[in-house]
């Protein structure tokens, strides 16, 4: 079955049944029958459709697995994705679901979404909804249908969208963790297809609206794995803010880049050397360096705050988010409701 096309926000109409499409910055003008290059939303007979009400997946996991480490410790999402990316990363693991409509190996999958039912599977298990795996900024009419059930919503999303786009839904997400893949837009464009600016630009503008961000890079090898261009990243990052968590990326051999080896614990510890140089309160590594590598410490004394296991929080000390020890607080949502 293919897509269940529906009329797509951001849409304005322009002369000779084009219609523009302002949700990512690539700002498309269709003409009547075209498609745009995330393949996702189309001009039909003059009106911009989406096919991303769809949940292809819908998998209950741990808020530290998207990665959050300073949302809610211990928290559950039950997080939906479906066909699409505006990115075509050459590593990327889900590229059989992000990749639709442009490689043979991601065919359509998916149904459309039924908003009521997952809100209802998530408050079931206390859990928040999130939109990962694929490219959740290329959902802002799923992810508006599902705010009007009243849970938290979390996007891991690569942020190329407009302002316009992060107005639109900003009022209804609680934390947002955003790629950073490359430390300037050459580097950017030829890993993803498209430029960097407007991906530092959402963070700044989400953080603005009141969203919580964190940041993640990949460590991909001849892109963001050196230290010239983690540097710059960490610079870049800790400019916007030194609380800005930053998580790095194990990267894993997948999709067109099979061939490179996957990221040695050693380059890893020397990336986290990196951003804390920079400046950046809070590095993690998700596996490599084990344990220690997820802590979260206090930045005022340097006690351990949060232990994490391997996907899950293991334990805090936090109180009321601040340091039991010295009183100082660490940044973060650490308690939202479901
Ligand atoms: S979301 Fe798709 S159609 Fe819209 S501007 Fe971006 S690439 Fe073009």
């Amino acid at each position: 079955m293919g897509p269940a096309w529906r009329t797509a926000l951001l849409a304005s109409a322009e002369p000779g049944g084009r219609v523009r499409c302002g949700l990512c910055p690539f700002g498309c003008v269709l003409a009547e029958g075209r498609t745009g290059p995330c393949r996702v939303r189309r001009n039909r007979a003059g009106t911009l459709e989406t096919a991303t009400f769809t949940a292809a997946v819908a998998h209950l996991d741990a808020v530290e697995r998207k990665p959050f480490y300073h949302l809610s410790p211990g928290a559950k999402v039950l997080t939906v994705a479906g066909p699409g990316c505006t990115f075509a990363c050459g590593y990327c693991v889900n590229h059989r679901l992000s990749q639709y409509g442009r490689e043979d190996t991601a065919p359509w999958i998916g149904t459309p979404a039924l908003p009521g039912d997952l809100a209802a599977r998530a408050r079931a298990d206390g859990a928040m909804l999130g939109l990962s795996y694929s490219e959740p900024s290329l959902a802002p009419e799923l992810t508006l249908a599902l705010a009007e059930h009243g849970l938290p919503i979390v996007w891991k999303s690569n942020g190329f969208l407009t302002p316009q786009a992060i107005d639109l839904v900003a009022p209804v997400l609680t934390a947002v963790n955003i790629d950073v893949k490359a430390a300037d837009s050459r580097a950017h464009r030829a890993l993803t297809g498209a430029p960097l600016e407007p991906v530092l630009e959402s963070i700044a503008g989400f953080r603005a609206a009141g969203v919580w961000v964190e940041v993640s890079t990949p460590l991909i090898p001849g892109v963001s794995a050196s230290p010239g261009q983690l540097e710059a990243m960490a610079t870049t990052l800790a400019d916007l803010s030194p609380d800005l968590p930053w998580h790095l990326l194990r990267f894993t051999p997948d999709f067109k880049m099979r061939r490179e080896r996957p990221t040695p614990p050693e380059d890893l510890a020397s990336a986290r050397e990196i951003g804390r140089k920079a400046g950046l309160r809070y590095v993690y590594v998700e596996r490599a360096l084990g344990a220690e590598g997820r802590r979260t410490l206090c930045p005022g004394c340097g006690s351990t705050l949060v232990e994490r296991g391997i996907w899950e929080t293991a334990g805090s000390r936090l109180d009321a988010g601040a340091c039991p020890d010295c009183g100082t607080r660490v940044p973060g949502r650490w308690r939202v409701g479901t």
